[in-house]
Parts: C-alpha cells; structure tokens; sequence
C-alpha cells in the first residue's frame, strides 16, 4: 500500500531561486501545452496525445528564443505537459471542468521530479539538473537538506516525487510502497463520535477536547484577525481610484499573516495525528466511525465554522489510513444510522432529541449519560454486531 511522506526542505538561496525556476517553467510548460491544444482543435478539431505534444515542445524549445528551457530540467516540462493532458482527458471524461492556464498569482509554484532519479540519504534528497555546472564541487548544489532525518527510508521504490511551496517553505512530498501489516488483536474494539463540541469521543472512555478552544490557539485566531483587518485598512488606505495597490508594507504584513494561518492549520493538524496514533496505538481489533455528512454540516452555517476549524473530514481519513496501515478493521457507520438517538444500554430509540440536549435520559430505563459517550458506545455495538456476524 503507498504511504505518502512530506518533509519541509532547507534549500541555500541560490537552490531557492532554481527552486522557483523549475516551477515557473513547469507552469509555463503547462500553459503552453493547453494553448497549443486549442491552437490545433481549432485549425483541425482533434486533440494531441501527450507523445505528440512533447515532440512538438522539443521543437518549440529549439527555436532561438526559447533556449532558456534547457536551464531546467527536462522531466519538469515533460510532466507538466502530461498533467496538461490528464486536465484535458478529465474533462472529456466529465470529471472536471475546462482546463484552465495556471497562473503565477492563483496557483503555488509546484512541480515533479523524476521518481526514477531521485536520490535520498539521511539528511539529504538529490534533484536532476539543479546544478547549472557539470563539475564536481558545483554538482552539490543538486543535494537539497531535509528538515527531518530518516524520515524517508532508503533503498526502497518512490512514487511520484512532487516539489511545492506554501508561501513560505518549500516541501517534497513522495509516495512510499509499504506492506500493510498482519495484525490480530484481542483487544476490545473502540467506537468514536465525532463532534463540535469536543473533538472525539471514544467508547473506551478517553475523550480528544476541541483543540480550538485552548487559550493557544485562541490567542493565534486573535493575531489573525488583527492581521487581516489592519491588511484590509491598508488597501483602503492606498487605493488609487479603482484600483488596489500593494505596498511593500502590505506585502509584509500578507507574509505575516501566511505564517499565522500556516501555524494554525499545523496544530490542527499535528493534534489530530496525535488524537489518531494514540487511539491505534491501544491496539483495538477494530474501530468504528461514521461516515460524516461533512458537505451537510457545512451547510449549515452554525457548524460550518466548526467543523472546517476541526477538520473532521481529516480526522476521518486519517483514522481509516491508519487503521489500514496497522490492519486493524475499519468499520463505517451509514449516516442515516441513528446513534445518538439509541439508548445504548436498553436500544430504546427517542425519536426527538435536540442539539442542546447534551445528557441523554432514556425514558424507557432510566439511564443518564453523556449524550456523546452514548453515541460512541452505540458506534461500537454496531462494529461489535458486524463482527459477529
Ligand atoms: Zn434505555
């Protein structure tokens, strides 16, 4: 099963800028191959393959103005021109819509490296061509510093090595073929709600809190804030006529406030992969969820904020991901199935149960529970039912 990996790079100035580089030649590959399809629907209504297309672009490449594109390396654009084709054959197929050009401002730089080329030790990842000179002591310069030692293991087949920049640092992320474990556990299984108010709710009694409600991370929303609002003053402030202009100070303080919302989102996400590997680490046979109306929630508007700030959906791919990588079972719950509404001590079903209504009280037994315990407890006698049968 493919494991996929992503580590911050530490690149001197000199690989920084061919770092930007590769990706705007990659983007302008990119552009090229789709205005070139149009060109040719239109002269002769039919559509080049990628095979096509790249013999064209070594042509295009030898034309006196363009030796500029042989500075990078030739895997950047041939891979750009097969996404440029994929865009093309998605939206044949229906599965997305008209290709559009990618542009410096909208879209982050990003581009490949060639899976079959690339070179990782303890420390270090090897890119092609960065280096501009073939000599020995200039060929360093290919060698790029990772962030986190052995964080990417030798010697074994990678896939689809992607370069990108957040706006701030650059990061290689890589595929990795691992072997799916053998596991039999006689431990309990373990059912997990879901919620608002706290982040998940586990049968077994353990209980993740809202992350966002920590004085640490409020503190950050606030500076946020601020940020913005003090950013959107300073446009207002220097509009000329129609038109916003950007200062080197807006500049700045847009940097700043990439940072912050860059911190955020790592604590979100750094505390849900916590949440996550604590809960398989219990080693339970198998593990319930339900499989979340997460469109829905964010419909409505009382818990779209919420939910996005939670990151729900994620919690929940990476719960089943990792379930698969330890081979614990992963079973979902349809979202029709009502857990909150069942007692889980009696299977006394309420038929209204409000949202404010945070102790459930079965009027058929007499039970008082946490409502979100309840709802976990009932996950897991669902899992428990399907495993017997
Ligand atoms: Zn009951």
């Amino acid at each position: 099963m493919l494991k996929t990996v992503r580590v911050m790079l530490i690149p001197n100035e000199k690989q920084r800028t061919r770092l930007f580089q590769f990706s705007g030649s990659a983007r302008f590959a990119y552009n090229w191959a789709l205005s070139e399809e149009k060109r040719n629907h239109d002269k002769c209504g039919k559509f080049l393959n990628d095979y096509e297309l790249r013999k064209r672009f070594t042509l295009y490449k030898q034309e006196p103005n363009n030796s500029w594109l042989y500075t990078v390396s030739n895997n950047v654009c041939k891979q750009a021109i097969k996404d440029a084709v994929k865009a093309y054959e998605n939206f044949f197929e229906g599965l997305a819509g008209h290709p559009k050009y990618k542009s410096r401002k909208r879209n982050p730089p990003k581009f490949y490296a060639d899976p079959l080329k690339i070179k990782f030790t303890a420390t270090h990842v090897k890119l092609e061509n960065i280096a501009q000179s073939r000599k020995k002591n200039r060929q360093r310069a290919n060698w790029f510093r990772l962030s986190e030692h052995e964080r990417i293991p030798l010697g074994t087949k990678y896939f689809n090595p992607r370069i990108s920049f957040d706006g701030i640092n650059w990061f290689l992320t890589v595929g990795i073929e691992v072997d799916a474990q053998e596991f039999t556990s006689s431990n309990d299984g373990i059912g997990i709600d879901l919620g608002v108010k706290d982040l998940a709710i586990c049968s077994s009694g353990h209980v993740y809190k809202n992350i966002n409600k920590t004085s640490r991370v409020r503190r950050l929303k606030k500076k946020q804030r601020r940020l913005q609002r003090k950013i959107s003053r300073k446009y207002e402030k220097n509009k000329k006529g129609e038109r916003y202009e950007k200062t080197r100070n807006i500049v700045k303080s847009e940097k700043q406030l990439l940072r912050i919302t860059h911190r955020l989102t790592d604590i979100r996400t750094n505390y849900i992969q916590q949440a996550t590997t604590e809960i398989v680490k219990r080693e339970p046979s198998f593990i319930v969820m339900e499989d979340l109306n997460v469109t829905g929630m964010m419909k409505n508007k009382h818990l779209a904020k919420a939910v996005q700030e939670q990151k729900l959906a994620e919690f929940y791919r990476i719960m089943s991901y990792k379930c698969e990588w330890h081979g614990i079972r992963f079973i979902t719950v349809d979202r029709f199935y009502p857990s909150s509404k069942l007692c889980s001590v009696c299977g006394h079903k309420k038929q209204d149960l409000k949202l404010s209504e945070r102790t459930y009280h079965c009027e058929h037994c007499g039970t008082v529970i946490d409502r979100d315990m309840n709802a976990s407890i009932n996950l897991y006698q669902y899992g428990q039912s399907i495993i017997n049968h």
